[in-house]
């Protein structure tokens, strides 16, 4: 990871260019279909379920939702008399729960092909923003597929994350709901975190988050300590005064911040400077860990990356030795969700997916259970707490009269057995939209209304 700002800004530049003319491109052809799926949506529909679970995680009284307009707005029984111009859609044999939310992904690192062995020199070296882009759109939707209709980015170049978050709003591909963060404060785009004096650092870190606000970021991410991949070192890179001047900034600006914080270092600065999220920490002392719960700022643990680095090593040249490391650091991790948990520290689910991770992003909930958590808990972790991480508490991450209709079908029992959210989605909406049906043909014809 070399690349100078300057390359990444022209490369950015030549991008744009080429990726808004594909977008003028493919949009005019796609339109009319868009505006039939809208004209669809606007036929509310009345979809039965043997359960319902609300993203409190608990049980809804109840087996029927209306959805109209691409927004819940009854829920209840014998719904049929209210609506009776509604479209019946029967998933009476499956438990309803909130679309699911990815706190933490990294949509656009993917490659077109296999790997050779070396993927993150593919990707940053062989894979051109093009190309990415066509990977995230495959990302995007296998994070469908599983259920995933909300997902927030941390990390990406050359504003590929902003042109699939168009491409998806358009109608254009299928994907979740996305909230980003672009590129961020990042040793790869920023000068290094040791130059200058510190008046200079913290000036620079202000200036860059002003510029991230500006770009149309959603948030600010500041990677405060090393540590990707299969690298667990959690070194310091930016302290107290730099990451106080970037968040000060980007809150002034209406962004919110999440903090990349490997280890334990960063985490009192993180907490001191009033971040919205931590991602990764592991290792915190009980001091830290009490502050934390008062400030009310999330944790993202992202235990499950770990079991996937050491699985795909070899996509990625791995050796033994990171294989033992990754698999060791997973009980660190697993530790302090369960002390983070125990604490009051709201969590929030984020799988920090990348490349061939995507379709396995909900594994993170089967250890939050293996960390404590009861089934209900970690299904709220991916649902009403990534809504309130958001900011989107109002609109997502329930089921219930006003907020969208995101909602999964699932086999099995949620509040007993999470793989049921983890392994056994069926159907899902988008918004009013049905974007995923993997029922049997027979079952699904003529419920589906196509
Ligand atoms: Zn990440």
């Amino acid at each position: 990871m070399k690349l100078r700002h300057w390359q990444v800004s022209a490369r950015r530049s030549r991008l744009a260019g080429a990726l808004a003319m594909l977008l003028w491109c493919v949009s005019p052809l796609l339109a009319p279909g868009a505006a039939a799926a809208d004209a669809d949506a606007q036929v509310p529909m009345l979809l039965t379920f043997a359960t319902i679970v609300d993203g409190t995680g608990e049980l809804v009284p109840g087996r029927e939702i209306i959805v109209e307009h691409g927004v819940i707005v009854a829920i209840g029984t014998s719904l049929a008399e209210r609506y009776p111009g509604a479209r019946p859609v029967d998933l009476s044999g499956l438990t309803a729960i909130p679309g699911l939310i990815d706190s933490h992904v990294h949509i656009t690192y993917g490659l077109c092909g296999p790997s050779r062995g070396d993927a993150w020199h593919q990707l940053l070296r062989e894979t051109p923003a093009p190309q990415r882009l066509v990977a995230a759109i495959g990302n995007a939707e296998k994070m469908l597929e599983i259920g995933v209709t909300t997902a927030r980015d941390l990390f990406a170049l050359d504003q590929v994350d902003f042109y699939l978050r168009e491409l998806i709003e358009r109608g254009i591909v299928p994907g979740p709901r996305l909230f980003l963060s672009g590129t961020g404060i990042h040793p790869l785009v920023m000068p290094p975190a040791a130059s200058g004096t510190e008046a200079e650092r913290i000036a620079s870190l202000s200036q860059r988050a002003r510029e991230v606000a500006d770009s149309g970021a959603d948030w600010l991410k500041i990677f405060a300590t090393t540590g990707t991949g299969s690298d667990l070192s959690g070194e310091r890179v930016y302290y107290y005064p730099e990451i106080k001047a970037a968040t000060d900034t980007a809150h002034a600006k209406g962004l919110r911040v999440a903090v990349h914080a490997y280890g334990p270092t960063a985490v009192p600065d993180a907490i001191r400077a009033g971040v919205d999220s931590i991602e990764h920490a592991v290792d915190v002392d009980d001091a830290s860990l009490r502050a934390w719960a008062a400030s009310g700022i999330f944790y993202v643990p992202t235990i499950d990356h770990n079991r996937y680095y050491a699985d795909h090593r070899n996509e990625y040249g791995y050796d033994a030795d990171a294989e033992r490391a990754l698999r060791a650091f997973i009980p660190r991790n697993v530790a302090m969700l369960r002390r983070a948990h125990a604490a009051g520290v709201p969590i929030a689910m984020g799988s920090d997916a990348v490349m061939t991770m995507f379709g396995d992003n909900t594994r993170e909930l089967e250890w939050f259970v293996a960390a404590g958590m009861t089934p209900g808990e970690a299904l709220r972790a991916a649902t009403l707490n990534g809504a309130r991480l958001l900011g989107q508490q109002d609109h997502l991450g329930r089921l219930a009269p006003g907020f969208a209709a995101d909602i999964v079908a699932v086999t099995g029992q949620p509040l007993t057995d999470i793989r049921a959210v983890t392994r056994q989605v069926v159907w899902v909406m988008k918004a009013g939209e049905v974007v995923v049906d993997k029922r049997p043909l027979g079952e699904a014809s003529g419920a589906r209304g196509d």
